[in-house]
Order: structure tokens, then C-alpha cells, then sequence
């Protein structure tokens, strides 16, 4: 990976023209462009169908467009081999997922800490970042918990643990929310406030139009393409 460009880095993702099609009909991302600047907290809105996930799978290196340029941390991901690929993901991006996918039995410590299996950090080590990791989302009291002992709040805090242990430049969360109530779910969206506001570049996906519109910049996508963007989610508005 050393075709990193300097003009990049302003920037920590940048989609230029970039569709993915399924077949001759559908195109899930239709020429979209788009540019995440370092350091925003940026939420993608839109109803079920308009691409959201693509988008995220497009940014998140797991899919690659059928046609455009997709740029992650400066690297030009169409320029990568999949294994090269793999290390951008492990070491740049931070995911977290609506189902929480923590492994079932196992302390959360080792499923934070398994969050730098990739990155060549020795065991110790591991254990102790994810320990650190663990207080910053208020979770230092269950180190050795298992995720079934954890209410879905905890839960999701301790993914968000694992998915930020690394300290990725971006963190991408899908529907961080989607599976809490209102009390867990705004524990987890100030958690994101916080991690933004100590750097991390953070993308939200979601159709729920009230945490968007809580977010500085509201991304919004209908049928594949970007319709608006930071107008406010005024219904009625953006049809
Ligand atoms: P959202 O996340 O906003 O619900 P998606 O990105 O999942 O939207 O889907 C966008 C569009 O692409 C939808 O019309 C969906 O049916 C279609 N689509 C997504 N994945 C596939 C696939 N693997 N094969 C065919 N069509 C797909």
C-alpha cells in the first residue's frame, strides 16, 4: 500500500461517480459522489431500499463499486489487492453493527481485544488496550462479563469498544440504535458524540430521521443516488 496521496488527506473518504449495479436493473449506488472531511460526524439517512447498506459496504471496503473511484484514508481502494484491502479495513475502519455481533461466551475484554487480532499487538497488550477501551465507553466494571450478562446498551458499548480499540480514523456504524430503547439508544449516540469529539471520523447510517437530524451533517439517499445534504429533515421538505 504505497500509492497513498498527499491530496487525499484532507479527507477520510471520497466517492467519486461510483455505482453498484445487480444485474442489468438494479443500481443500489447510482453515480454517487461524496466526501466525508476528517473529524465530521456525519449521518446517512434515507428509507429502506435507498442504499444505505451499499454505501456503507462501498465505504466500509467489504464491496467494491461496479464503476467509480472509492478513496479510504487517502488510499485508492481500486488500486488494492483483497489482501491489501483487508489490512486497510483492519487497521482504518472501525465497525459496528445494529445486531451487536459480539462473540457469544466470551469475556467482553477478549472480545475487545480480539478487535487487534490483525494489527500484530501481543496478547498482553491486547488485553490491556482493551481494558482502556472498555473504561472510555463505561464498561470497566464487566471486563469479564459475558455478552448474554449485558443489557443491549452494554452491549453495544462494548462492540463500540472493539471496534474503536485499534484507534481507526473512521468509524462506521449501521443502525447503532436500531435494536435499543430510546434511554440505551441515546447512551449509545452520545458515545459517538464522544469519540468525534476526541477525532475519529464517524459515519452514522440510518433511517431514523430524529437521530440524523441530531447529527451536524445529514447525508440524504433515495433509489441510489444522494438527493439532498445538511438541509434540515423537515417532512415534506425533500420529497
Ligand atoms: P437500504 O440499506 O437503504 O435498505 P440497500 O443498500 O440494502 O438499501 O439496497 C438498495 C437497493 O439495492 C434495493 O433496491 C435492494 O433491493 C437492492 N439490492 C441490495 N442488495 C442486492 C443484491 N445482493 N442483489 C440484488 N439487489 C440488491
Amino acid at each position: 500500500m504505497t500509492d497513498r496521496s498527499y491530496a487525499a488527506a484532507d479527507h477520510v473518504v471520497r466517492l467519486r461517480d461510483v455505482s453498484r449495479r445487480y444485474g442489468d436493473t438494479v443500481a443500489a449506488l447510482d453515480r454517487v459522489d461524496l466526501t466525508i472531511g476528517r473529524g465530521e460526524l456525519v449521518a446517512i439517512v434515507g428509507p429502506s431500499g435507498s442504499g444505505k447498506s451499499t454505501m456503507l459496504n462501498v465505504i466500509g471496503t467489504l464491496d467494491r463499486p461496479t464503476s467509480g473511484t472509492v478513496s479510504v484514508d487517502g488510499y485508492d481502494t481500486s488500486r488494492l489487492s483483497d489482501r491489501e484491502l483487508s489490512a486497510l479495513r483492519a487497521s482504518r475502519i472501525g465497525f459496528v453493527f445494529q445486531q451487536f455481533h459480539l462473540a457469544v461466551g466470551v469475556p467482553l475484554v477478549e472480545n475487545v481485544a480480539d478487535g487487534l487480532l490483525y494489527a500484530g499487538v501481543p496478547r498482553r497488550e491486547r488485553h490491556r488496550r482493551a481494558e482502556v477501551a472498555l473504561r472510555r465507553v463505561g464498561l470497566g466494571h464487566r471486563l469479564d462479563h459475558r455478552p448474554h450478562q449485558l443489557s443491549g446498551g452494554e452491549r453495544q458499548r462494548a462492540a463500540i469498544a472493539r471496534a474503536v480499540v485499534g484507534e481507526p480514523p473512521l468509524l462506521l456504524a449501521d443502525e447503532p440504535t436500531g435494536n435499543l430503547d430510546s434511554t440505551s439508544g441515546a447512551g449509545v449516540m452520545e458515545l459517538l458524540h464522544g469519540l468525534h469529539a476526541a477525532g475519529t471520523t464517524v459515519v452514522v447510517i440510518t433511517h431514523d430521521r430524529e437521530i440524523a437530524a441530531s447529527l451536524p451533517r445529514q447525508v440524504r439517499m433515495r433509489d441510489g443516488r444522494i438527493v439532498a445534504e445538511g438541509l434540515p429533515l423537515v417532512e415534506g421538505v425533500l420529497r
